[in-house]
């Protein structure tokens, strides 16, 4: 048998993280057994289903690099084969017409309630002969007796109960076939071996059998996936920040780091944190799958994000942070340089955001020195310090590190001071006070011309700050509790 599953959004929103776990998992238990993963499209829902969802979900598979053998299969060209099975069940005598009205089935609710029964349908025209010509819709004949049980990969043996179940309505007075028939229809059709889902699909799969087995189709094997809470214990929803696929792209995750997190949402193996996608599919197993609901965590994410950032290729960060450098409006050129970037300043940074506003002042001026950082660097004598190490800096035939550290030991032995004297005046001037690797790496890296510049801002902005006649170089105190009375 090869294995084949499925991920079935609904394409009602954006691809949000429980669907990408859900996603994941399935293509997982896909690969790791040589088998296929399908994608499907449900989108009969014509009202809440549109075509920017749609793109959305196909650019979180894509993003997340979770390909698939087959599909996307979308629902709506499909209903040929959903008429075709309510045709079937007709003729079987295992569906039937129903025109109960809205009234009826209102009044029949608040009876059951009033009685403190499960609201169901009471099977009214399971035996009336509706004609086809008024108003109709159509029920399933479901069993009236009888258990359902079914071995789920995660959670055991699950049980219900016939009795339990009503006459699911299969097909709306419009005509449309309904979410449990054209997904039974689907899972059929493309031989999915294995539907692996969100457990609030958990009481749909009882009704999902019966339609299967009426209609004399395989039954696959279930394996419900427990959901997916945030920090505060309460379903993972919008108010906990991100949860669509794609705004984690915007906020600097890595595919991989996010694919690692989610798979460790509710699933583990032993206490290893960090997967590579073959360890994920070698080690991967429905039946490590926590049973309890996990809590979302973004500290945790972060975390492994950071581990990515800093043991990634390269090269790849370099390709990942370009997006984030030209959101900054820093139209970058990917190659050696931003690589050189990327290793130097990487080990700082806990998503590509961050790195990206790290590594700004390579490429672009600061508005301001960091006035924390400022007021220590740029004290006594620094001034002449930037102008002897800018002469040396300056007469540099090469802007490499090795002369780039000379010209700076140079400086601190011509002056007589101590290498601090010289250096920290000298970093804050050229990265405004933002975190910044070894100096000369950081001359090196930002480049001659901007260094010298920078440099020249570093001392005006130090000679207009300790004008003696600026005005506001001044802060007035007065004491409040000795007032001089005049
Ligand atoms: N379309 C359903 C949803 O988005 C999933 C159906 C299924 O996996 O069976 O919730």
């Amino acid at each position: 048998m090869t294995v084949r599953t499925r991920f079935a959004p609904s394409p009602t929103g954006f691809l949000h993280v429980g669907g990408a776990r859900t996603a994941l998992f399935s293509w997982l238990y896909a690969k790791k057994h040589g088998g296929q993963f399908v994608l499907r499209i449900e989108d009969t829902d014509l009202e809440r289903s549109t075509k920017e969802s749609v793109n959305a979900i196909l650019q979180g598979m894509e993003w997340l690099d979770l390909d698939y053998d087959q599909g996307p299969f979308y629902q709506t060209e499909r209903f040929a084969h959903y008429d075709a099975a309510i045709e079937r069940l007709m003729e079987d005598g295992l569906a039937y017409r129903c025109n109960c009205s809205r009234e009826r089935l209102e009044a029949l609710r608040e009876e059951q309630m009033q009685n403190k029964q499960k609201p169901r349908y009471d099977g009214h025209c399971r035996n009336r002969q509706i004609s086809a010509d008024e108003p109709h819709v159509i029920r399933f004949r479901n069993p009236e007796s009888g258990d359902i049980v079914f071995q789920d990969h995660i959670r055991g043996e699950v049980r219900f109960s016939n009795s339990e179940l009503d006459d699911l309505i299969i097909r709306r007075t419009d005509g449309s076939p309904t979410y449990n028939l054209t997904v039974v229809i689907d899972d059929a059709d493309m031989e999915i071996t294995h539907v692996i889902r969100g457990d609030d699909h958990l009481n749909n799969t009882p009704r999902q059998i019966n339609l299967l087995q009426a209609l004399g189709l395989p039954v696959p094997e279930y394996a419900h996936v427990p959901m997916i809470l945030g920090d505060d214990g309460a379903r993972l929803s919008k108010r906990h920040g991100a949860v669509s696929v794609i705004q984690y792209r915007e906020e600097g995750y890595l595919p991989e780091a996010l694919l690692n997190y989610l798979v460790r949402l509710g699933w583990s193996y032993g206490d290893q944190e960090l997967f590579s996608t073959e360890e994920m599919i070698r080690l991967f197993d429905l039946k490590d799958v926590n049973r309890a609901p996990s809590s979302f965590n973004t500290e945790k994410l972060q975390w492994i994000n950071q581990q990515y950032i800093k043991e990634c290729d390269l090269q790849h960060l370099a390709i990942l942070l370009a997006p984030h450098l030209q959101e900054r409006g820093i139209d970058v050129e990917v190659g050696d340089h931003l690589v050189a970037v990327c290793e130097a300043q990487r080990e700082r940074a806990r998503t590509l955001t961050e790195l990206a506003e790290i590594s700004t002042f390579y490429y672009e001026d600061f508005e301001e020195f960091d006035p924390a950082a400022a007021k220590k660097a740029f004290r006594g004598e620094a001034t002449e310090a930037l102008r002897a190490v800018s002469a040396k800096l300056a007469a540099l035939e090469e802007w490499q590190r090795e002369p780039l550290h000379a010209a700076v030991a140079a400086t601190v032995e011509e002056l007589g001071v101590g290498f601090g004297k010289v250096a920290m005046p000298l970093r804050i001037a050229v990265t405004g006070g933002a975190p910044s690797p070894d100096l000369d790496l950081t001359l090196r890296l930002i480049g001659r011309e901007t260094c010298l510049r920078r440099i020249d801002m570093a001392i005006s902005f130090i000679e207009s700050s300790n004008d003696p006649w600026k005005t506001e170089n001044y802060t007035l105190s007065l004491s409040a509790s000795s007032p001089i009375c005049l």
